[in-house]
């Protein structure tokens, strides 16, 4: 069996382009897991992926169950897997009030964060069950909006998980709806989600990789300003985001070089340092990235990973 990656969020932007990028040559196969199937399907054709490489399956990060039922299915259909990659997400900016899952946790960090954790968790023995000459790793996509040590992060609302005490109340809109226990503010528990994501990364580092043999990385591909991640966004943002990214910051990058930089993180052999925050330089070369204080806190990546353990109802 050729080497197997599954992508989450695989239908649009960063998701469907590394998709392409991993599926078009042969050498992998591509599992699209994905919230919408017909959706995927149409996506992947536009793309012109050969239909041989790629299989669609359907996983929705806001429902537990749904999570579960798709690592079932995976199961059942008997591939090896050498990859996950976590790159899904929402991000409700706009929203005046917070919305919840089936399971009763904020839409966005059951999402980027609980969903993914429960996944990850779950795939581990799958992916340790790899050939021996397999790379096996766990990439999770970050983000410099999480990032309080660059321009970006710095713009307000900033991430802070502060002491959890929300996350640890549930999350369920009773005692809290945000990690820090704060009022809501959308575009914050994105930024939250993905600090969650890096930190998530770094623990999982520190426990499991010698362990398990698993690289656990993480990456900030640039900013891809055109995806359907800003599809809540007011209309006027979504005219001037990309021009100001491309022209004033520079930050920009298209979804096509976007999915190569995720591509890479998932194969290069070079790209094998587990705990790393792979970034690129203008010249689109890979460089290991320094991460935020918050992201560098240990006692807090521990008692997040120990906290969504519990919430999940993990051992
Ligand atoms: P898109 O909105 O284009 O892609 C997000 C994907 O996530 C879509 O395929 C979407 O599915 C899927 N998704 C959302 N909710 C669920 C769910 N409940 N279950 C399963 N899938 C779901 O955004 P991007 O490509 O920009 O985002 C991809 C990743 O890149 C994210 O992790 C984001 O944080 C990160 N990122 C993006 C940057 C940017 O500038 N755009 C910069 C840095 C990081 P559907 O198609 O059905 O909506």
């Amino acid at each position: 069996q050729k080497p197997t990656v599954i992508i989450t969020g695989a239908s649009s932007g960063l998701g469907l382009a590394a998709a392409k990028a991993l599926g078009q040559d042969g050498d992998w196969h591509v599992i699209m897991a994905c919230r919408d199937f017909s959706k995927a399907a149409r996506a992947a054709q536009a793309q012109g992926i050969p239909k041989e490489n790629y299989t669609i399956m359907h996983l929705d990060l806001a429902a537990f169950d749904s999570v579960r039922q798709f690592v079932e299915n995976f199961r059942n259909s008997e591939r090896r897997l050498d990859v996950l990659v976590c790159n899904a997400a929402v991000y409700l900016p706009t929203a005046k009030e917070p919305r919840y899952t089936a399971d009763g946790y904020e839409l966005s960090v059951a999402t980027n964060h609980l969903g993914h954790f429960l996944l990850t968790n779950l795939l581990l023995e799958d992916i340790q069950k790899a050939p021996e000459d397999s790379l096996k790793r766990v990439v999770i996509v970050g983000s410099i909006t999480g990032n309080t040590n660059t321009l970006a992060g710095n713009v307000p609302p900033k991430a802070d998980l502060g002491d959890l005490r929300g996350l640890a109340a549930g999350l369920d809109g009773r005692h809290a709806s945000m990690i820090n226990g704060g009022d809501f503010d959308g575009a914050k528990a994105y930024k939250d989600s993905k600090v969650c994501n890096m930190l998530t990364v770094r623990e999982m580092h520190r426990r499991l990789h010698e362990k398990t043999g698993v690289t656990f990385s993480s990456l900030y591909p640039g900013c891809i300003a055109e995806t359907g991640l800003f599809r809540e966004h007011y209309s006027l943002f979504r005219t001037l985001f990309p021009p100001f990214q491309k022209y004033i910051t520079k930050g920009y990058v298209s979804e096509d070089e976007a999915g190569k930089r995720l591509a890479q993180v998932v194969r290069d052999p070079k790209l094998d340092k587990s705990g790393t925050y792979w970034s690129w330089s203008n010249d689109s070369e890979s460089f290991e990235n320094q991460v935020s204080e918050e992201v560098s806190d240990g006692e807090k990546g521990r008692k997040l990973y120990d906290l969504s353990m519990k919430l999940l109802g993990l051992k």
